[in-house]
């Protein structure tokens, strides 16, 4: 074996043993999911709240509703939101048979008018309620509620209460930025989304199909 004969056996060899670490290093790890997967047994509706300040909270919960209705699922949408907005995915959503309900158009974030405000908060609440003692509803999202428990638009007890005793398979979606300690305490599943950039800083209007 002349010397770059040797120098290829041996590196030959290298890849061999590093081939050979990463499946056993696979085969632990496939393992340990498979056990993972052998434990979790359990079936029940999910409470997800999407909180954080970063783009790309309500295109999750949207998401997930398509989803559920990709599976043949019922699915409906309550929006505490200022009303009048465009919403891309309801135009979609409500053709595939998702009910949507909006705040009432007069609220406002300025709290100008906390009168009407609360009421408007109340009467999309009720919807919520409604929603959230359905049994035949499979996925509920309520989008932007958390602003709702930080302006004191709502009672916390009141939302936990209705999150708390809603049916057992129906899963629920919660979406906007500070949730309340309160939901995130009996969320099965809360994802914070992190605001590394956001085009809106470098001037950039909100773009009609991709951000509403
Ligand atoms: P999206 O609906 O795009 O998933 P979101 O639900 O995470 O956004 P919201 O706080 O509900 O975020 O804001 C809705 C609108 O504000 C969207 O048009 C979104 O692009 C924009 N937005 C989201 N995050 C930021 C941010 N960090 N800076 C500026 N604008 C933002
Ligand atoms: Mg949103």
């Amino acid at each position: 074996m002349d010397k770059q004969q040797e120098r290829a056996s041996s590196e030959t060899k290298v890849t061999e043993t590093k081939a050979e670490r990463h499946k056993q290093r696979q085969k632990k790890l496939k393992a340990g999911v498979d056990a993972k997967i052998a434990a979790a047994q359990e079936e029940k509706g999910i409470l997800l709240v999407l909180t954080g300040n970063g783009k790309g909270k309500s295109t999750s919960g949207f998401g997930t509703i398509a989803r559920a209705v990709g599976h043949g699922q019922r699915a409906a949408v309550v929006q505490f939101i200022k009303g009048n907005w465009e919403c891309g995915e309801r135009n979609l959503l409500e053709q595939a048979g998702v009910k949507f309900y909006v705040m009432a158009s007069g609220f406002t974030w300025e709290t100008q008018d906390k009168q009407q405000d609360t009421a408007a908060a109340e009467a999309a609440w009720q919807q919520a309620e409604q929603l959230l003692s359905d049994d035949s509803v499979d996925c509920v999202m309520l989008d932007e509620l958390t602003y709702m428990l930080s302006y004191h638009y709502l009672d916390v007890d009141r939302v936990i209460n209705a999150l708390n005793n809603r049916p057992k398979m129906q899963h629920v979606i919660i979406t906007g930025r500070a949730c309340h300690r309160a939901v995130l305490d009996i969320a099965d599943t809360v994802s914070e989304v992190l605001a590394v950039k956001h085009a809106f800083d470098n001037g950039v209007k909100a773009q009609v199909g991709f951000d509403y």
